[in-house]
């Protein structure tokens, strides 16, 4: 773990192992932090947020945050092949995501000069200023399918605004942020700034969310954790951030370009192995192209080429852990009893190791079926039919999740119409999934709260502090 400027082991001398998806075989061991640990983590922050953070100038925060991005470019290729490694995903996407890493801490680096307060209009005899003040030290409790990325999206806005951070990894995956964090000092972060704990949930992330001198969490992960944090951050009225992932509609009208419309359907749930809180994992086709969609799909699904994410060739490596692959594997099963398989179901047969699954097609699926309703995250697509546009729209809203959702079709005040009535945090028309580092993501019921990215993001690190100045030397007529 890194923590105040260390490389350090869990107070207990407990560890567990890290593994790489495609050989079953453990490639690293790290500290299994506990409450102690996150004792010592949050002491770093408070004093290095105190002791000098908090008031170093935007400009210095965001040449920190350049430089960090520097070394993310020049390492971009390590980095991306421990990503990989330790994640399962097809090294291209890797590579796409220190890219993305790059472009988010110099992102956050520029803005850290923009961070603005407003003055009010009053009359003449006072000045009334609104001040944005970072909140202190922030939690951060990262999930697995976008391990390095997912941090700078939190680490940039927190350090822009000025906030110093204790962030936990997730088990499976904390091999980038700890390779990231040995050139946390060369890129000019003062010990403390930021702290890397290692360890289980329930035992390293449980004490973050409720340490007293932790003021803020952000959480990227399952509801079911996004429940348990509120809760337990409930006591202290902390701030809290969630994003917990969805079951998002791409919906295909009659009139969409039909080969983009099947490319964009299999990219929208396939891309990370399905592994994506945005994935389009309920395809609304309408009714006078379905079957020839259904085909298309399955057709080009049984060409996707599944194998070790190292391998440059393929599309699509194993699942980030085993208990993943069961949790896929359990919802191919319960798919194939709720609708029609038109490709996959199962597990693919050539490889001895590795935690793979075959990228799967259920269609004339129920929208009240398992597999319409409950986040599977993995490459499982369910194809439902409809109508027309109200019945587009009926089926699309009913959910509990409201991430994401897409929409294609030729007919701009048709996309409009549909856009303006969906109930997702995130709409693309005739795309799905491009993530613009400069626009706000976050979603719309069970899918969380707050937003991350843009200008949203620093947000959440910030409060806004009232100040009143007299302008007025009479005496208050009071007495
Ligand atoms: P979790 O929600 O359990 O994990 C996300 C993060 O939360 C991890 O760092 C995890 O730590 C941590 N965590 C777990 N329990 C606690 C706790 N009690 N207190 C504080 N932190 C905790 O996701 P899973 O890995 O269990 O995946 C299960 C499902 O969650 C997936 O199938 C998917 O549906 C969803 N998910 C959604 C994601 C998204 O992007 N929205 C990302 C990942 C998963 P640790 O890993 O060390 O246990």
């Amino acid at each position: 773990m890194y923590i105040d400027g260390r490389f350090v082991n869990a107070k207990s001398g407990k560890t567990f192992n890290v593994y790489d998806p495609a050989t079953e075989q453990v490639i690293a061991t790290c500290p299994a932090g506990e409450a102690a640990d996150v004792d010592l983590a949050a002491a770093a922050a408070k004093k290095a947020f105190y002791g000098g953070w908090r008031g170093t100038s935007a400009q210095e925060r965001g040449r920190v945050l350049f430089r960090i991005a520097d070394r993310i470019r020049a390492r971009r290729d390590e980095l991306a092949r421990i990503e990989t490694l330790n994640s399962g995903k097809p090294i291209v996407e890797s590579e796409y995501d220190m890219d993305d890493c790059v472009t988010c801490f110099e992102y956050y680096g520029g803005l850290a000069t923009k961070i603005n307060g407003e003055v009010i209009p009053v009359p003449t005899n006072a000045m009334v200023l609104a001040v944005k003040e970072p909140m202190g030290v922030a939690g951060q409790i990262i999930p697995w399918n976008y391990p390095l990325a997912m941090a700078a999206w939190k680490l940039g806005p927190a350090l822009a605004a000025g906030c110093c951070a204790v962030i936990k990894p997730a088990e499976q995956t904390p091999l980038t942020l700890l390779e990231l964090a040995k050139d946390f000092e060369a890129c000019g972060l003062p010990p403390g700034v930021v702290n890397v704990v290692t360890g289980m949930g329930p035992e390293c992330g449980g004490p973050i969310v409720t340490h007293p001198d932790i003021r803020k969490i952000a959480f990227t992960g399952s509801a079911e954790v996004g429940k348990l944090i509120m809760r337990n951050a409930a006591d202290q009225l902390k701030r809290v951030s969630l994003e917990l992932g969805g079951k998002s509609p791409n919906i295909f009208f009659s009139d969409s370009d039909f080969e983009a419309a099947v490319d964009g359907a299999l990219f929208g749930v396939f891309i990370n192995q399905g592994e994506v809180c945005s994935a389009g994992s309920r395809v609304l086709v309408q009714k006078e192209i379905y079957q020839k969609f259904v085909e298309a799909c399955a057709a080009k699904a049984k060409t996707i080429r599944v194998g070790p994410g190292i391998e440059r060739e393929t599309k699509m490596g194993p699942l980030v852990s085993a208990e993943q692959r069961d949790r896929v594997r359990k919802y191919q099963e319960i798919g194939r009893k709720e609708a029609k398989t038109a490709a996959g179901g199962g597990a693919p047969s050539q490889f001895a190791k590795g935690w793979y699954v075959e990228p799967t097609i259920f269609y004339d699926v129920d929208n009240n079926a398992r597999i319409a309703q409950e986040e599977i995250f993995g490459p499982v697509m369910s194809i439902i039919p409809f109508k027309d546009e109200a019945d587009a729209l009926r089926i699309a809203n009913a959910t509990p999740y409201g991430l994401a959702a897409a929409v294609w079709t030729r007919d701009i005040f048709k996309a409009f119409r549909v856009v303006k009535q969906l109930e997702a945090g995130v709409v693309w028309v005739n795309h799905m999934q491009p993530t613009m580092l400069e626009a706000p993501w976050g979603g719309y019921k069970m899918s969380g709260f707050g937003r991350e990215l843009g200008h949203w993001g620093v947000e959440e690190y910030l409060e806004t502090k009232q100040i009143y100045v007299n302008l007025d030397e009479t005496p208050i007529a009071w007495y």
